[in-house]
């Protein structure tokens, strides 16, 4: 009677304790558990320009290090894509961004045969999004190209990834409503409470938080609390990213990682965790773990 009386006890102060570890974990900042979580970048880059220095094996070394289980990858051109994702399939999705030759992303609106090679790598590859591209200031004359781009990804029920402000995803939403979209950066320079009508107008709208770690982190005073609402609010529409669309990014990867940790760290468990990966492993059917690191 005793022995079970006492097990009984053990098995009730368990369970308090479980009890009251969950509503912490619910609501206390996960603080230093943020520099363990796996990460998904959702904004990589493997440009020309970095194939040299940063071999293939270097990339997923750096990855390895610093805790980046997956990426979304987009590169000038996009061989280098390919490239990456033949090296790692199993950590690389892949995304086709449109720049080649001399069609660069002040000018890719204006290639005639951009469809044909679009449509033409996305047959032959596994491309599960469009993009990274740019569009600074919508020009009427492309119009019909960026139609075409819409109707592509919505057709293969694929993500379009755009660098632009409001209006250029406005503009894309009008085309093709339903479309998928990761807005690069959220927006870049586009203040909490638009990105925070926007994430409200369409369901169906996503961001990579690449670039704007500072702005989240208050410039240094914590978290800012506009950016924190929206966040809080959309928090299954988030994902963390480094963009490395210069060298110089390759060679502060580990410092862009711990960035993005810093700011995850203000925010419950489950809140970082969605963050971190779980929006990406929900957006790209992907399981997102530890247990990926060291392996291609
Ligand atoms: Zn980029």
């Amino acid at each position: 009677m005793r022995a079970v009386g006492i097990m009984c006890g053990v098995t009730l102060l368990a369970a308090v304790h479980a009890g009251i570890a969950a509503a912490d974990e619910a609501t206390d900042p996960i603080g230093k558990g943020a520099e363990t979580l796996p990460i998904f970048d959702a904004h990589i880059h493997y440009k020309a320009l970095a194939w040299g220095p940063y071999p293939p094996a270097t990339v997923l070394d750096l990855m390895d290090k610093n805790g980046v289980a997956m990426g979304l990858v987009s590169s000038t051109p996009d061989q280098g894509t390919i490239t990456l994702w033949k090296f790692a399939p199993k950590r690389i999705v892949p995304e086709l961004r449109p720049y080649h030759g001399v069609y660069g992303s002040s000018n890719w609106t204006k290639s005639p045969e951009m469809a044909d090679y679009l449509e033409n790598r996305l047959d032959a590859y596994p491309h599960e999004g469009i993009g990274e591209f740019h569009v600074r200031s919508f020009d009427p004359e492309d119009e019909p190209l960026l139609r075409q781009v819409a109707a592509m990804a919505k057709k293969r029920n694929i993500y379009i990834h755009i660098h632009s402000g409001k209006d250029p995803v406005d503009l894309l939403y009008s085309f093709e409503p339903g479309l998928k979209i990761i807005w690069a950066h959220a927006g870049m320079s586009e203040p909490p409470d638009v990105i925070e009508a926007m994430m409200a107008r369409y369901d169906t709208l996503y961001a990579d938080t690449s670039y704007r770690e500072w702005d989240i982190l208050g410039n240094g005073t914590g978290i800012d609390p506009d950016w924190r609402r929206v966040l809080e609010r959309f928090s299954d529409r988030f994902m963390v990213g480094t963009d490395t669309w210069v060298n110089s990014q390759w060679e502060s990867y580990a410092e862009l990682i711990a960035a993005n940790r810093q700011w995850l760290s203000h925010f419950p468990r489950p809140l970082a965790e969605k963050f971190a990966y779980k929006n990406a492993e929900r957006l790209f059917g992907r399981e997102v773990s530890k247990a990926l690191i060291g392996t291609r």
